[in-house]
């Protein structure tokens, strides 16, 4: 795909690379155990999808949708279940697959939501994750790649919908993070 963006701040060889580190540490710290991939949608299905195919257990497989930002890029503090999961996680081994670590609201709801449905374990894999602009002290276990403050898309992640489809990550500098 034509680099619409300049220079990937994270290519295609790299992430490959890492997710297939992830992969591993995954795969050996779930062994034996009755793990259920979920998937936050919509930014996380390209990261979920290679990740998934990493994992070199048996596990089961779900998703749920959310909306955290609106069609721009401003945050409205809240977050919202727009389609939950359709598997019962009640004892087995939740890791939820994220997208992006940025405020930590998202990721700190759904935790707290999804706890209440007594799994056994619950643990966050998140591709990316942008320190500096944590709001809340949300659980991380997994990160693919620490990021600096830069709005990013590509791999999932969109700009009012879209270029999610680019197979690499890239910084789209004409967005104003919201503060
Ligand atoms: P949080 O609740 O941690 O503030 O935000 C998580 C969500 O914000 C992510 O799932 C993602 O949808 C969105 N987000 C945060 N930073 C970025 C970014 O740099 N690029 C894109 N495309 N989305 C982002």
């Amino acid at each position: 795909m034509e680099r619409i963006f300049g220079r990937p701040i994270v290519t295609q060889e790299e992430m490959r690379a890492r997710i297939r580190e992830l992969g591993r540490q995954i795969t050996a710290d779930y062994a034996g155990k009755d793990l259920i991939l979920v998937g936050v949608l919509k930014g996380a299905y390209a990261f979920y999808a290679d990740l998934a195919r990493a994992i070199r257990i048996p596990m089961r497989v779900d998703f749920i949708i959310v909306t955290s930002y609106n069609s721009k890029t401003r945050t409205s503090g809240k977050v919202k279940i727009v389609a939950d999961l359709t598997e019962d996680i009640r004892g087995r081994d939740v890791l939820l697959v994220e997208d992006i670590v940025d405020s930590g609201l998202t990721v700190q709801y759904l935790v707290k939501t999804l706890a209440k449905r007594k799994p056994r374990s619950i643990k966050v894999c998140t591709l990316l994750s942008k320190p500096e602009r944590r709001k809340v002290d949300a659980q991380v276990d997994y990160v693919g790649f620490k990021i600096p403050n830069k709005y990013v898309v590509g791999y999932g992640l969109d700009y009012q919908q879209k270029y999610r489809n680019l197979p690499y990550l890239a910084v789209l500098d004409t967005v104003e993070e919201p503060v």
